[in-house]
């Protein structure tokens, strides 16, 4: 399974059961990610310990990496972090953080104005020139919030006044605990309270399988499931990309797994279907004149499809991916797109024009006209290299007083 799991996205100091001590550890990922940008949650990625190589499955949501996660619940401390309203702030000794009204300063004072239980109340403390910007979003409450700690997330221990950080989660037999390391260097192991920790994974799968069975009576003797701590892993293969799609949408639905990794590949029975063939149905897809992409840069690898690509505004795109996802022989589907702002009304009148000109005078080709907001774009696929310089020449006597530009494939 490791071997798909070849994008680093990070390597972060996590405690390893095996052994037993706090190990660097890398985090890998099935695709390329970057950290800097927000990793899309419900990502399997895993956590290899550099010393030992045993790993771990973590999805993206579980897992800390700097970014704020806008649903997270961060306090920050009166005693250390930079305030501003908004803010929630923590205040030893009290139950509960407190909501930042305002802040200002007097010569020797920042006051704070907060909420807290709904009361309106003023905390003092004299001016910082320190501040702790390890946690500039703030710290994660124990043992309040040990459910919802993630990874490497910064932490305040109440009880024990030291902040510290998320460095993993065991399971104790079926028991599940946190694991924090103090600034102390200490290492505490927090369980669990009753509504955060697992399900019996015999219950969870036994429970799975007789809905996937029901849901895709005719798949069921292609496809293997498992339930590792509440993980479900997802083997086998199917004919086609959208029963595979089809598969794990409907295992991601189902409640009380903390994630899916998708482990099903797509087989196609009967004579094996060439990239050639897959690209050359891509293109057919791409270049009919209703397609909704351009500026197409397509590639195929192994069956698998590759296509960048940009849109308008204003599009449908639901066709068009239906249409690609049903290439035969296709074992996964890699769309990157951007939108781009809708081109003038006059710009689109003249594409419309262009069009149907090409259209009558080269009858065997495939045109895609795109009006852009300075120009216009031609592409497209003619039969020869002779066909090419002839399309190229008509287009330019036909569109005098526009920027043009064509990408014309030549396709036997
Ligand atoms: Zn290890």
């Amino acid at each position: 399974m490791l071997r798909y799991w070849i994008h680093l996205l990070q390597e972060k100091r996590l405690y390893c059961s095996t052994c037993n001590a706090i190990t660097s550890h890398r985090i890998l990922a099935r695709e390329p990610f970057s950290i800097h940008a927000e990793i899309p949650p419900e990502i399997p990625l895993v956590c290899q310990c550099k010393i030992c190589e045993s790993f771990v499955i973590a999805f993206s949501h579980e897992i800390f990496f700097g970014t704020k996660n806008a649903k997270a619940e961060y306090a920050k401390l009166l005693s250390q972090n930079r305030l501003a309203p908004g803010d929630w702030v923590y205040v030893d000794g009290k139950q509960r953080p407190s909501l930042v009204d305002a802040v200002y300063k007097t010569q020797t004072e920042e006051i704070i104005d907060v909420e807290y239980d709904g009361q309106k109340e003023k905390l003092k403390r004299s001016i910082l020139t320190q501040f702790n910007e390890k946690a500039p979003f703030g710290f994660r409450l124990l043992p309040a919030q040990v459910g919802e700690t993630l990874l490497g997330d910064p932490i305040y221990h109440v009880l024990r006044k030291m902040i510290g950080v998320a460095i993993g989660s065991v399971f104790d037999k079926d028991v599940k605990k946190l694991v924090v390391q103090l600034e102390n260097g200490k290492i505490v192991f927090i369980t669990l309270p009753d509504e955060f920790q697992p399900l019996p994974d015999s219950i969870l799968l036994r429970r799975l399988t007789e809905r996937v069975q029901q849901r895709f009576p005719n798949l069921g003797n292609s496809i293997r499931l498992n339930v590792v701590h509440n993980v479900v892993y997802v083997y086998g293969s199917v004919s086609n990309l959208p029963d595979k799609e089809a598969i794990a949408r409907f295992v991601k639905m189902q409640p009380n797994f903390r994630g899916v990794v998708d482990m099903l590949s797509v087989y196609c029975v009967g004579s094996p279907v060439s990239d050639e063939e897959i690209s050359r149905e891509a293109f057919r897809i791409l270049e009919n004149e209703k397609s909704p992409f351009f500026c197409n840069e397509v590639h195929v690898k192994e069956n698998v499809l590759y296509i960048n690509a940009y849109y308008f505004a204003d599009a449908h795109l639901e066709k068009i991916k239906s249409d690609l996802h049903h290439i035969l022989g296709l074992r996964d589907l890699k769309l990157e797109l951007e939108e781009v702002p809708l081109p003038p009304p006059t710009m689109r009148k003249r594409a419309e024009i262009l069009l149907a000109t090409l259209k009558a005078k080269y009858t065997d080709c495939n045109f895609h006209v795109i009006p852009l907001s300075e120009g216009i774009l031609v592409e497209g696929s003619v039969k020869n290299i002779w066909q090419k310089g002839a399309v190229n020449i008509f287009i330019l006597q036909n569109s005098k007083g526009l920027k043009i530009n064509t990408r014309l494939r030549v396709d036997a």
